[in-house]
């Protein structure tokens, strides 16, 4: 097989056999694979890179997702979180910066109840309604989710982390289901959300046969945004011994993700820059358009800690934004601060 055509003809049938896509995925040399993933991003988006202010708002968490260091049961975690006129703050931090996307991000926390959240919300869509404002909260009734949108609210990013039951049930403590989150994304998607999917790299007992469904899901629900990162072991959480996702096995997949969708909002995770140095850079030359800077509040990042060594966590208010920009530069990219819609 020719890795040019193999790209070629699943970009322009938006269909790929299994066959196909593990040759893409095997790939020892991938540089054609990225560079036709890079072309339809400069194509769709130029060589901007869309910032998105990311304000952590909790370390709590009632889940026990079993990969994650914010999980309920591990008691080496410092929680925190922050309250409303706290995280006002931080968005007139990021508003003061230029910034014109948010996303909230957090543990699900059930302090921020169905009203608490409206009200942060329609503060936040009040005082800036040229700002896009994300969420990323978690599974939510849907009645939350239509009082976040009637609020104001325009995107949301849920990761479905697999799309295999059996392997969903690996990762996640009984109590959570497959069909809730898939039901999560089809009400967000019914209430004309933004939504974002998206799955770790490399996660515990993952297969190549997942990542591929994980693609066919991708095809079908259309999100406007894939949130797809490495997995990286917590040394408190029940994974700690597993091997991390690797970084080329992640470059490989945002590049075929680029090529299901070349218009997908399609960040270069913290987590990529956590495994290697300059990976988010390496992202954005695989087919990614985003990068989430962390303009939230110091001390509750220090204490966010999904996984070891996450970058950012001892950096000062403001730094990481900064320091992204002589980043980007530097492969010849740079930052544009618009809402930068699908
Ligand atoms: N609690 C919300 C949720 O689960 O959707 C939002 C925050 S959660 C920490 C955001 C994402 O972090 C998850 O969807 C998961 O894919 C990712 N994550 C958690 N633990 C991780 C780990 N050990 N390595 C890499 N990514 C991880
Ligand atoms: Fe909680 Fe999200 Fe971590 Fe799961 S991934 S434990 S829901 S913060």
């Amino acid at each position: 097989m020719d890795v040019k055509k193999v790209c070629q003809k699943f970009y322009e049938t938006k269909k790929i056999s299994l066959e196909e896509f593990s040759f893409l995925y095997n790939l020892e040399d991938y540089r054609d694979l990225n560079a036709f993933a890079r072309n339809l991003s400069l194509k769709n988006f130029g060589n901007k890179i869309f910032i998105r202010g990311l304000v952590e708002i909790s370390t709590y968490c009632k889940n026990n997702c079993l990969y994650c260091g914010l999980r309920r049961d591990n008691k080496n975690m410092t929680r925190m979180r922050l309250e409303k006129d706290q995280i006002l703050k931080r968005v007139e931090a990021g508003a003061a910066m230029g910034i014109h996307t948010i996303v909230l991000q957090g543990g699900e926390d059930p302090y921020y109840t169905k009203d608490l959240m409206t009200d942060i919300i329609s503060v936040i869509k009040n005082s800036h309604p040229e700002m896009a404002l994300t969420l990323s909260i978690g599974e939510r009734p849907f009645e939350d989710y239509k009082a976040f949108k009637k609020a104001g609210a325009d995107r949301f990013l849920l990761r479905h982390e697999t799309n295999d039951e059996d392997h969903y049930r690996l990762l996640h403590p009984k109590k959570m289901s497959f069909k809730n989150r898939m039901r999560c994304l089809n009400d967000l998607k019914s209430l004309s959300y933004q939504a974002g999917c998206g799955m770790m790299i490399g996660s515990p007992y993952q297969k190549p046969e997942n990542l591929y469904k994980d693609l066919l899901l991708i095809l079908k629900f259309k999100p406007q945004m894939v949130g797809l990162g490495p997995f990286i072991a917590q040394k408190d959480s029940p994974f700690k011994d597993f091997a991390n996702g690797t970084l080329d096995s992640t470059l490989k997949i945002l590049s075929i993700v680029r090529i299901a969708d070349e218009k997908l909002l399609l960040p270069a995770t913290t987590a990529l820059g956590t495994i290697r140095e300059g990976g988010r850079e390496l992202g954005i030359l695989a087919g990614a358009n985003v990068l989430m800077p962390n303009i939230g509040d110091s001390k509750l990042r220090q204490n966010y800690k999904l996984y070891d060594g996450k970058i950012g966590t001892a950096l000062e208010n403001k730094d990481d934004f900064y320091s992204l920009s002589s980043k980007v530069a530097a492969i010849g990219y740079e930052l544009s601060l618009v809402r930068g819609d699908y």
